[in-house]
């Protein structure tokens, strides 16, 4: 025998598993409601043009340090844009560069093996560091961040995030829980915006309340920010919530997990970054021993993220030009998303299906929850081979003008 013969039986991911029967099945009429990617109109992946110009761009330069190591902590040109687009630094007019400066300091910033990696990086930093008495994770939420909490060895707890009969946030829920049963240095994972899988977000007033919170209590945010740009077509109204934690709760420190997955199309590549945003009052040697860690963690683990799809990242972001095409991707991204919304809404009241379908247009992002049950889940995709997670969690950019009907046929038919 081996001596793995005992080892426990692992969770399938569920979106990856759900994407491996969909594509085993051998149906004309098969839709693909499961794996948050974004597809076009025909159902194809779509490399950004802005991106393809870009790797143009970077292929003729014909660097030859293009393939060397770079620092453990990654290329600094990416980091610093990578920051600038979460906190907006130089953005805003009149704010004098000492003030922006002293702003910077407040970040640390390192790359990482992209969204995934900067949950755990940080997870890791602040398991061993700060030792949480537990993390309140958003119930539901991407299932990934419990694998990733667990590997950190942190208790999990969950808050109640959405209120299934509203379909919306569950404000109330998760402030009684916050504000009751939290202790100082507890983390709590927040989603920026486009919460996976609700597709249900706070509002300003209620991300200031929490903010708020978070300060009295003494607890860490960990902003997990997936789909800045991508959510709603505008990076700086995404990140609406994280500047405001930033320049509001000086003395609350916090965590940000930047992705740029789905806003660059660069799932593959693993483009990500790590800023760990420090109180207003840290002295001048806590941003380099911060620093010092991640990158002790990063060394032991894969010595540094990998430099290709960074490089695309920051040949886009740091050009004026291609930024501007940057954001026209993002908004035909953005678009298609809120249409194939609105078509399935005027599909399902078309039909006149049963129950309130409001919820698919005002939620935001790559996700909805539709509103099916498991065994509604089970049966549409048995009998109509349209494939989703079982808690009803649909990824709009699955559907296009040519299997929207479909879709809402089959809603229809195992709704009734
Ligand atoms: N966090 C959330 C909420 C997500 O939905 C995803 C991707 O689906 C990620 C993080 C990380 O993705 P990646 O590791 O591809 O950047």
């Amino acid at each position: 025998n081996s001596m793995f013969s005992t080892l426990p039986e692992t969770p399938l991911d569920e979106p990856f598993s759900v994407n491996g029967a969909y594509k085993q099945d051998c149906d004309p009429k098969k839709v693909n409601l499961g794996i948050g990617v974004y597809r076009t109109s025909d159902g194809s992946p779509w490399p950004l043009r802005v991106v393809e110009e870009a790797e143009r761009k970077i292929y003729e330069t014909n660097d030859v340090n293009r393939h060397e190591y770079t620092a453990i902590s990654g290329d600094p040109g990416f980091l610093s844009l990578a920051a600038d687009l979460v906190f907006g630094f130089g953005e805003e007019k009149g704010v004098p560069t000492s003030v922006t400066e002293l702003e910077r300091r407040r970040v640390v910033s390192i790359q990482t093996v992209s969204g995934t990696g900067a949950n755990r990086l940080g997870a890791e930093l602040l398991a061993r560091n700060v030792r949480p008495g537990c993390v309140w994770i958003p119930d539901p939420t991407w299932a990934n961040h419990y694998t990733i909490w667990d590997l950190a060895g942190v208790p999990k707890k969950r808050y109640p995030y959405y209120d299934a009969t509203r379909k919306t946030f569950d404000f109330d829920g998760t402030f009684r829980t916050l504000s009751t049963s939290t202790n100082k240095n507890d983390v709590v994972i927040l989603h920026a915006c486009a919460h996976n899988p609700t597709g249900a977000d706070p509002t300003k007033e209620q991300w200031k309340i929490l903010a708020q919170l978070c300060e009295e209590k003494g607890i860490i945010p960990f902003f997990d920010l997936a789909y800045q740009g991508f959510a709603s077509g505008d990076a700086k109204k995404d990140a609406w919530a994280i500047r405001h934690f930033f320049h509001n709760v000086h003395q609350v420190e916090f965590c940000v997990a930047q992705s740029f997955s789905k806003n660059f199309g660069l799932y593959g590549q693993r483009v990500g970054s790590l800023h760990m945003v420090l109180s207003s009052t840290a002295t001048r040697d806590v941003p380099e021993k911060v620093l010092a860690n991640l990158c002790h963690l990063v060394r032991g683990e894969y010595s540094m993220a990998p430099r290709g799809g960074a490089e695309i990242v920051k040949t886009v972001l740091g050009n004026e030009d291609l930024r501007e095409k940057w954001l026209e991707d993002l908004t035909t991204m953005s678009e298609r998303i809120q249409n194939m919304r609105h078509a399935l809404f005027n599909e399902l009241i078309r039909l006149g299906t049963p129950g309130d379908w409001t919820h698919v247009t005002n939620q935001i992002g790559m996700f909805t929850y539709v509103g099916l049950t498991e065994s509604q889940v089970h049966a549409i995709t048995e009998r109509h081979h349209v494939y989703m997670l079982k808690s009803g969690r649909i990824s709009i950019s699955g559907m296009n003008e040519n299997n929207v009907q479909y879709v809402a046929m089959a809603i229809d038919d195992v709704i009734r």
